[in-house]
């Protein structure tokens, strides 16, 4: 009776083995119909391009939220898969002037209510205090002013910065210093070097941002068009007189979708792979009138496709690691949703040892697969093993000077130390056929190599279970920027 009971259990375990073969996992067995429906239904015009808090975007985390239940997956969150994400979406002013002297300023032809509450003051007085910047070893341009009660008028940047990003960048902090030294309002001349009306376009559109991010300025914040500094003369002008309607600000509700696979290691299961992608994208772009939905198909129903694919994989034969399978809302707005996810996650960082995140530009090449990140951890022989089990070669990025690395939602996880890099499509070049789509309302799903597709997901998912059901996690490779963070979260274990 034990003999035979022994013997069971040997086959049992060579069947298990066996059953690791690639032809026998279910990356191999799911069909191509189901990641070419996922697709399609992703980047359809029904869902009008899943701009953060709109209605098609909703749609999306609904779609994934459906097919976590239906894999049999755990919510995340307790009772539910969604996690909300606050928003708050602003309309700046568009109704205002200034009266300096003799000129009159316009509201979007002269200046923009840059930031802070409206304004509506009559003959205040004017205090220039040059940049306007206290570094706090010593320099400040505020030693010997009295600003209290009065308007302060100062020049875009620092004295050690010119540079447009850091000059705006410094911006929010030179109100904060106005403001508490008692100054009722500033006036910051905005002199970088980018056109005034490319910069009406972005601050004057209606933009999101998480709700708990940013508290806004508490007097009113304005940059006014070199083009019109003159009527700032320090020598001449003494009092200014403004008015500005007030900016529209509402709350936006998105979402992010989480949910669970539990390992089937004892000891293992307590450590968790997280695999994610961004439902999210741009929306609806009206000023192009024969195709106005930018539907992604690419970026990034490719990749949330890949995340289904690894769920319904898993879920049909378990890792050793327990999977957290995490759809991001907000990245196309600054990788919003899976910052808010990093400051309130569900299951704690310390036992989220990787993360392999879906997200591309698009693909030139389909006989190849692009990690962004690929040599930076140790998952490499992993990643290279899956690439070649369905035909494909992995390549590691091709573009270094674009730091994709950073310019997707894989950096939240990075910064916090997990090794986490992104895994895309193949990429040869970030040029012509990329740019063909990336950000297109031509990024459709007819456009898409449906059977590249497929293999995507496949490579994907089985990279992610060879890294589930590794001994050790995978590690940065030493030196690594983030190095010095996994240390802090891990204890350099
Ligand atoms: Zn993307």
């Amino acid at each position: 009776m034990m003999k035979k009971l022994l013997l069971l259990v040997i086959l049992f375990c060579t069947t298990q083995s066996f059953g690791q073969k690639l032809n026998k996992l279910p990356e191999s067995k799911i069909p191509a119909i189901e990641t070419e429906t996922h697709l399609r239904f992703i980047a359809s015009d029904e869902l009008m391009g899943r701009k953060t808090g709109e209605q098609g975007n909703l749609v999306a985390a609904r779609y994934i939220t459906e097919q976590f239940r239906l894999l049999g997956l755990k919510p995340a969150g307790g009772d539910s898969y969604m996690q909300l994400v606050p928003f708050k979406s602003t309309k700046p002013a568009t109704e205002g002037s200034i009266v300096a002297g003799d000129s009159t300023l316009k509201i979007l032809d002269d200046f923009i209510v840059f930031d802070g509450k409206s304004a509506d003051m009559h003959n205040v007085p004017v205090v220039f205090a040059n940049y306007g910047w206290i570094d706090g070893k010593g320099y400040d341009d505020y030693k010997d002013l009295d600003v209290k009660g009065k308007i302060v008028v100062i020049q875009l940047g620092t004295p050690d910065t010119k540079k447009p990003f850091e000059a705006i960048q410094a911006s929010d902090a030179k109100a904060k210093f106005a403001a508490d030294r008692g100054a009722v309002a500033v006036v910051e001349i905005f002199t970088a070097q980018i056109p005034w009306k490319n910069l009406l376009r972005f601050f004057t559109s209606e933009s999101l941002r998480l709700a708990s991010d940013k508290t806004e300025s508490s007097i009113p914040h304005l940059w006014v068009n070199a083009a019109r500094g003159g009527a700032f003369s320090k020598d001449k002008l003494k009092s200014l007189t403004m008015h500005t309607s007030e900016k529209k600000e509402t709350n936006v509700v998105s979402y992010n979708v989480a949910g669970v696979l539990e390992g089937t290691d004892p000891v293992l299961k307590k450590e968790y792979i997280v695999l994610s992608a961004h439902f999210d994208h741009i929306g609806i772009n009206r000023t192009n009138k024969t195709d106005s939905i930018s539907n992604g198909a690419r970026d990034n129903a490719f990749g949330v496709t890949a995340m289904l694919f690894a769920a319904k994989a898993f879920s049909q034969m378990c890792t050793k690691r327990s999977i957290l399978f995490i759809g991001y809302t907000g990245e196309e707005i600054g990788l919003l949703g899976s910052k808010y996810y990093v400051e309130h996650p569900l299951v704690p960082l310390k036992q989220c040892v990787f993360n392999l995140n879906c997200d591309g530009a698009g693909y030139d090449d389909t006989s190849l697969l692009t990690t962004i990140g690929l040599s930076r951890t140790d998952a490499k022989a992993e990643l290279e093993t899956s690439a070649k089990a369905f035909g494909l070669k992995i390549i590691d990025d091709s573009a270094p000077e674009q730091n994709l690395f950073d310019r997707s939602d894989n950096v939240n996880f990075a910064a916090k130390g997990i090794p986490a890099p992104n895994f895309a499509p193949g990429m040869k070049t970030f040029g012509g056929e990329i740019m063909k789509y990336y950000h297109q309302t031509s990024d459709n799903p007819e456009t898409i190599d449906f059977p590249y597709l497929h293999k995507y997901c496949q490579a994907y998912a089985y990279a992610a279970r060879l890294i589930a059901n590794r001994a050790t996690p995978p590690k940065w490779i030493a030196g690594d920027k983030y190095e010095k963070a996994w240390n802090e979260l891990f204890g350099g274990k």
